[in-house]
């Protein structure tokens, strides 16, 4: 049984249906990437799972229809979600943003522990751990809000967009610390990209959203051979 499952899902903003009829799956300690063009539908696909927008169609996480449930719930069965442009809280610490990504959790010592992995996942923030986070750069923010999710222990992060913004040598930072938490925690993953290399860096299998719509689907290396994924979004 996948650990999360998508089975014909729409969404819409007001009266406008923006997906229409996604189907997907992640098994446990999977990474599934979501590539597209801009307003392919890849973020408000994240946003259903999450429990943001109104959808129809089937969601279930760990065996539990989670479709239409509130996001502060999803959150609490294990769904941590690192949005787009971020969302750490600017006038607080590194270190009070890591405790709010785990205001769920009572293990004390798991929590000591998650702050530890997200320090050495990321050296940049034991250095700035006492800084607000409007003091950070934009690699730095993105890294806090990696850990921020990781501090909430849960089964499967969603990515949306890790890269955006960063210099190619800051995301390929990310994305190695991204690699290590799945291979090391065996977290699962839903991965958001424009850039297919960097999502191919990570994930077992990709599906290719065109105008809210699956136009491929299949294993990395599958879409990684075909031409219209390569000259579309591997540059060649
Ligand atoms: P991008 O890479 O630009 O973020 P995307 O693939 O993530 O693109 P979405 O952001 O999911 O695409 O957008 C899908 C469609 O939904 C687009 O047509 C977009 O204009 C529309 N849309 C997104 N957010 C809203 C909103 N809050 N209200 C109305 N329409 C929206």
């Amino acid at each position: 049984m996948s650990l999360l499952q998508l089975e014909d899902v729409t969404a819409a903003y007001g009266h406008s249906e923006v997906l229409h009829g996604i189907s997907l799956s992640v098994d446990d300690n999977a990474a599934v990437g979501i590539l597209g063009a801009n307003g392919a539908g890849k973020t408000t696909t994240l946003r259903a799972i999450s429990g943001m927008v109104k959808v129809g169609g089937r969601i279930t996480f760990d065996g539990r229809d989670i479709t239409g449930v509130r996001p502060d719930r999803v959150a609490s069965l294990g769904i941590a979600h690192v949005p787009e442009g971020r969302g750490t809280i600017g006038d607080l610490s590194v270190r009070d943003n890591l405790r709010v990504g785990a205001y769920l959790r009572k293990d004390r010592t798991g929590i000591a522990e998650d702050l530890e992995l997200c320090l050495d996942l990321f050296p940049n923030l034991r250095q700035r751990i006492g800084s607000n986070a409007s003091a950070l750069s934009g690699g730095e923010q993105q890294m806090l809000a990696i850990s921020r999710a990781i501090m909430a222990k849960p089964r499967l992060i969603l990515l949306d967009e890790a890269s955006l913004g960063l210099a190619p040598s800051t995301a390929q930072n990310v994305y190695r610390a991204i690699r290590r938490l799945r291979e090391e925690q065996g977290v699962a993953m839903v991965v958001v990209e424009q850039n297919a290399m960097l999502a191919f860096s990570v994930v077992d299998s990709a599906i290719v959203l065109e105008t809210g719509a699956v136009s491929l689907a299949g294993s990395r290396d599958e879409l990684a051979g075909m031409d219209e994924v390569r000259r579309a979004y591997l540059g060649g």
